[in-house]
C-alpha cells in the first residue's frame, strides 16, 4: 500500500496563516462540509460574543464558546451547562473555532470531523469579571457573565488539568435547581429541534435517528449528579 505523503511545506505554510484557527482549519474539508472556513477577525470594540451549539455528534453534548482575541475559545460540555451552583460541569476545552461559526447551524456530513447536526442553542454576549482574561486563561480560573436567552448571571471555569475544565454556575438570582436543557431544549434562533434541523438540512436516515433520540433524551431531562 502507498504511504499517504505528508502534506506539503506550502500548504501548512498557508494554513499557519490562519494562527489560532489552524487547527480548526486542518481538521475540515470545507469543499464537504457546510461549516464556514476559519478567518481571524480583528479585535472590535463591540460588545463579545458567546454561544452554546447543541451538538449530536458521536454522542450529544453542548459547545461552550466565548470570544476572545478575535476567535471564539472552545470548551465541549457533555452534559450541557447547569444553572445549579452544585453542579460542576466538565468541560473539555476543544480547538479555537472562528467567530462566524456562531451562527452555523446545520449538519456536518457523514464521515466528516464532528459529524452530526448543530443546533445554536443559546447566544448573546459575555463580559469577563477579571481584569485580564489571558492571566486568566493561564491561571485557570475564568469569572465572567453571561447575557444570553437562555444562561445570565455570573458563571466561572476552572481548569483541572490540561485542557479540562469544569463550567460552574455562580450562586447569583440567575442560579436556578431547573435543568435548563430540558426545560429549554430548542434553538434560540429558529426554535427548531435537532430533529427538525436535521431535515431540512439533509442529514442521512442515520443523523435524523440521532438527532430524534437526541431531542427525546434532552426532553425526559437529565439524571442528577
Ligand atoms: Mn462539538
Amino acid at each position: 500500500m502507498k504511504k499517504k505523503s505528508p502534506p506539503a511545506k506550502a500548504e501548512n505554510a498557508d494554513l499557519e496563516r490562519f494562527g489560532r484557527l489552524a487547527e480548526y482549519n486542518r481538521r475540515r474539508r470545507f469543499d464537504v462540509t457546510p461549516e464556514p472556513a476559519g478567518k481571524l477577525r480583528s479585535v472590535k470594540n463591540q460588545a463579545l460574543e458567546f454561544v452554546v451549539q447543541k451538538h449530536r455528534a458521536s454522542r450529544l453534548h453542548y459547545d461552550f464558546r466565548i470570544e476572545h482575541d478575535g476567535v471564539m475559545l472552545s470548551w465541549a460540555v457533555p452534559k450541557g451547562p447547569s444553572l445549579d451552583p452544585a453542579a460542576r460541569r466538565l468541560a473539555m476545552q476543544t480547538e479555537d473555532h472562528p467567530i462566524e461559526y456562531n451562527r452555523f447551524e446545520g449538519v456536518i456530513p457523514e464521515g466528516e470531523y464532528g459529524a452530526g447536526t448543530v443546533m445554536v442553542w443559546d447566544h448573546g454576549t459575555w463580559e469577563p469579571e477579571v481584569e485580564d482574561v489571558g492571566r486568566a486563561l493561564a491561571k485557570g480560573d475564568l469569572k465572567f457573565a453571561l447575557h444570553g436567552q437562555k444562561l445570565t448571571g455570573s458563571w466561572v471555569l476552572v481548569r483541572t488539568r490540561p485542557r479540562q475544565w469544569l463550567l460552574i454556575k455562580h450562586r447569583d438570582p440567575s442560579a436556578s435547581s431547573e435543568d435548563v436543557t430540558a426545560a429549554k431544549p430548542n434553538s434560540a434562533v429558529s426554535r427548531r429541534t435537532l430533529a427538525a434541523i436535521a431535515r431540512s438540512a439533509g442529514a442521512s436516515a442515520k443523523q435524523l435517528a440521532q438527532a430524534e433520540e437526541a431531542d427525546r433524551f434532552s426532553a425526559a431531562g437529565q439524571p442528577a449528579e
